[in-house]
């Protein structure tokens, strides 16, 4: 028990750290934090049963003990993006010093406090395994914390329930014997084990954000060009199993600088986030657009023949042109659409085809869209070939 003790000591350091770290990221890790330092604190206080009277170290350890665990449901809640129940939260606290207090002072029975208190500490556990069924992602990491959860609330209703069914013996902690020993040890192993389950998510979802940030781009949340890069080699992986043309728009805003200029480089950031929005919404589900730097975005088009590329680039065009959103300054795009030649050609080949195209749309006065001159040939050759190659 001591070692545990310790050991949740030593994991309440370690979650106050990460928290420190991501506490943005990752919510909830603080609660977590707080709610081992008070069951340390609680262990704390039960050994205090030979100095202080007996009856008040075990409801102050008690209380302790309910607020903590409390505290981790409150976490759990928050992980997953609730408001945190504050209400049932303090009424669990409150039940259960008046349930201890009562059947401690006013009306001695043991048994009656321990089904109570199992009770009210089941409600916290059960709630979080309610979360993790509903929130919880289909992971290794959701599955082993949830089942940690289930099995802490299953142990804990079974003390309540043999509370009621065998009486106090049956659940005296303070007493040696198997079942309470068995719950002791069980006990002190899930509160770390727990802890264990928590950080595994709260790892998972970190490790989502930290690979979501290194292929996407902060201010219009579309990829980046490296996340770019990933989705262009699955794509050319597919191309090669099922032969369907790949195409792909080179998108630059018009003059975008004199917006800069004109209303400030933070509205600029707001017309780069809503071009993006824009061009999503004109796109599939399977097409992927990402901002390379700059004003340029550049939009990956798996299964699009030229032609049907041709007017999804006029879509996005007539829409910026169209919409003025919150009183943005509304603005203009040349396009530059390419084609993929062959499976043996690479990103940058395409791109410079496209951005070849772009340039032409720029040079021929903007807000216009270009085909890249192997486009046609590309696409014809493919599809006869069974791989696309429009000239
Ligand atoms: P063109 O029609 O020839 O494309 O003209 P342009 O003004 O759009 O192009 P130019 O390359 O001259 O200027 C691009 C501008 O984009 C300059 C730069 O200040 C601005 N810019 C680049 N990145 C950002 C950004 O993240 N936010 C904002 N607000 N502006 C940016
Ligand atoms: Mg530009
Ligand atoms: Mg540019």
């Amino acid at each position: 028990m001591l070692m545990t003790t310790l050991m949740c000591g030593a994991m309440s350091v370690v979650m106050f750290s990460v928290y420190r770290s991501f506490r943005r990221e990752v919510h909830g890790l603080g609660h977590w934090a707080a709610g081992l330092l008070l069951l340390v604190c609680s262990s704390l206080l039960f050994g205090t049963r030979e100095v202080l009277p007996p009856a008040l170290s075990l409801i102050a350890a008690n209380a302790v003990l309910v607020a903590g665990i409390g505290l981790s449901m409150l976490g759990t809640e928050k992980f997953y993006g609730l408001a945190p129940s504050r209400r049932a939260y303090f009424l669990i606290l409150v039940l259960s010093i008046a349930g201890s207090s009562w059947w401690l002072l006013v009306h001695p029975d043991f048994s009656a406090r321990v089904a109570v208190f199992s009770l009210l500490v089941f409600l916290f556990y059960a709630r979080q395994v309610q979360l993790v069924w509903h929130h919880g992602e289909r992971h290794f990491s959701s599955f082993f914390f949830g089942a940690l959860m289930l099995l802490q609330a299953v142990v804990v209703l079974a003390r309540g329930v043999s509370a009621v069914l065998h009486g106090g013996a049956s659940v005296n902690l303070t007493v040696t014997g198997t079942p309470a020993g068995i719950y002791l040890a069980v006990a002190n192993f899930m509160a770390l084990l727990l802890t264990v389950g928590f950080m595994t998510v709260a790892t998972r979802r970190l490790q989502q954000i930290l690979e979501r940030r290194s292929t996407h781009d902060p201010l219009t949340q579309v990829l980046n060009r490296r996340g770019f890069g990933d989705a262009y080699a699955r794509e050319i992986g597919n191309l090669r199993r099922r032969r369907l043309p790949l195409t792909l728009l080179s998108i630059d805003l018009d003059y975008f600088k004199s917006i800069n200029d004109r209303y400030g480089h933070a509205v600029g950031d707001q017309v780069l986030a809503h071009v993006a929005t824009v061009i999503k919404g004109a796109l599939r589900e399977s097409d992927c657009v990402a901002r390379f730097g700059g004003e340029e975005f550049v939009v990956l088009m798996p299964d699009m023949p030229v032609h049907n590329a041709l007017g999804v680039a006029e879509r996005i065009r007539a829409l910026l042109r169209e919409s003025s959103h919150a009183g943005l300054p509304s603005c203009t795009v040349s396009i530059g659409v390419a084609c993929q030649a062959s499976v043996v050609e690479g990103l940058e080949e395409l791109l410079s085809r496209a951005d070849a195209a772009l340039y032409l749309a720029k040079e021929r006065g903007r807000d216009r869209i270009e085909l890249d001159a192997a486009a046609l040939t590309a696409d014809r050759t493919m599809c006869a070939a069974g791989i696309g190659t429009v000239r």
